[in-house]
């Protein structure tokens, strides 16, 4: 079920909207008259997508947009607005916003934004088939061979694959696909400007910002844009309009192809900590193909959260050692949370000890492929070869896997 808030103090604006999203399976449309009725729905956790009219109670669409972020960095976004998509884009960038609407959305803004929120993983449209998987390859901590199992399962698979490397801070993916990348994207966050002709230096600003990424010295605000999480609250208590739009950069999006393979990555500046709007973008970006497969950073937090946030699978890759097993159980813990299905990939399955399957069995987990240790595949590794292009046999194991996540998902 997706759940749609309207928010919007005149309902006739977005009641053409509103009714053909209330028309599709498994959508609710739900309304919101004020900045604060929202922000208290999406704090309660129920609300997938906000639709962000241009008449509210309170505040400007862009300002609601900012203090639900706060609440909830995940939702998903879409304003009504009369800019020109440059100056939208310029306005919204670091706020996760995923879709302009025209003023008065009629039925084509609906099918257009369903789709854009099925390509990002968000609704599926109850049709799985028509659509094929959004699967997630993560794993408890790095090493494990998760960018192996990504890469040779997208590349086992043919047809419209797409791979899509949310590992920003350290993508590898392409080492082993080559891809010939067509076009790059830089992507930039939201942070204060200060119009110093304006300022009186009286320290709101820095006051309330939790992440000191602003400071009043010698009458002068210092701002630390690397500090900064974009949440709009300096901006929304400056009681002389004296901060304005800057914004810095957070790395880029390369797109482009590995023969028939999509392929899509994120690169995170170096120095930027930031990483979950870069993520949403590579996500965002595989919109089209029929199958996604995303190779998730590593680990239990943030990044990983926003990565595999909205696939139909997640297939954790593991190594049958206490570190694996440890990062495992916190793995899928994260997982369940997300109410994703999940099955796990036992990597250098012949070392080590049964602890990994004893945990997958308590679970009722699916150990859905075990790889050996083999010489031939770390040697393929390390040469950055796919291993199914040294050992063929290998496709069939991988097309074999992603039939059992397919029945997995229909269940
Ligand atoms: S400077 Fe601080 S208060 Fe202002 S947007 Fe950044 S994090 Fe939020
Ligand atoms: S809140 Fe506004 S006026 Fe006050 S110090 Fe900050 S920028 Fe200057």
């Amino acid at each position: 079920m997706l759940t749609i808030l309207m928010a919007c103090s005149n309902n006739a604006s977005l009641a053409i909207l509103a009714d053909e999203l209330s028309k599709l399976n498994r959508v609710t449309v739900s309304w919101a008259k004020s900045q604060q009725d929202a922000i208290k729905r999406i704090g309660a956790g129920s609300i997938d997508v906000l639709v962000v009219g241009e008449e509210l109670l309170q505040g400007t669409a862009l300002s609601l947009v900012k203090e639900v972020i706060k609440s909830d960095p995940f939702i998903n976004c879409a304003v009504v607005s009369p800019l020109s998509p440059k100056e939208f884009h310029e306005s919204t960038e670091g706020l996760g916003v995923f879709m302009q609407l025209q003023v008065n959305p009629g039925p084509g803004d609906a099918e257009r934004m369903m789709s854009l929120l099925a390509s990002i993983g968000v609704w599926d449209g109850n049709d799985h088939q028509k659509r094929g998987l959004v699967v997630s390859v993560a794993s408890g901590k790095g090493g494990t061979g998760k960018t192996t199992v990504a890469t040779n399962l997208a590349l086992s698979l043919g047809g419209d694959v797409c791979l899509l490397d949310c590992d920003v801070e350290e993508p590898n993916a392409h080492l082993f696909l080559n891809p010939e990348i067509q076009k790059t994207d830089e992507i930039t966050a939201w942070v204060p400007a200060i119009k110093e002709d304006l300022c009186t230096a009286c320290k709101a600003c820095a006051e309330i910002c939790r992440f000191r990424a602003l400071t009043v010295i010698a009458k002068k605000v210092l701002v630390f844009p690397e500090l900064c999480h974009g949440c709009g609250g300096c901006l929304k208590v400056c009681p002389e309009g004296a901060i304005s739009d800057g914004s810095r950069v957070l790395g880029e999006v390369g797109i482009g192809r590995s023969g028939g393979l999509g392929f899509i990555h994120g690169r995170l500046r170096v120095g930027e900590a930031m990483s979950p709007p870069l993520i949403r973008r590579v996500r965002s970006q595989g919109a089209v193909a029929a199958i996604s497969i995303i190779d998730a950073p590593p680990g239990t937090s943030c990044p990983v959260i926003t990565a595999i946030k909205g696939s139909d699978f997640v297939l954790l890759v593991t190594e049958p050692t206490p570190f694996g097993l440890h990062d495992l159980i916190l793995a899928v813990e994260a997982v369940r949370s997300l109410g994703i299905p999940c099955g796990i990939v036992i990597n250098r399955a012949d070392i080590g000890d049964k602890r990994v399957q004893e945990y997958a069995n308590k679970e009722g987990l699916p150990i859905l492929m075990e790889i050996p240790f083999d010489r031939k595949l770390a040697e393929a590794y390390s040469c950055g070869k796919p291993f199914v292009e040294v050992m063929p046999e290998w496709s069939d194991r991988f097309r074999s896997l992603y039939k059992d996540i397919q029945k997995l998902v229909q269940c």
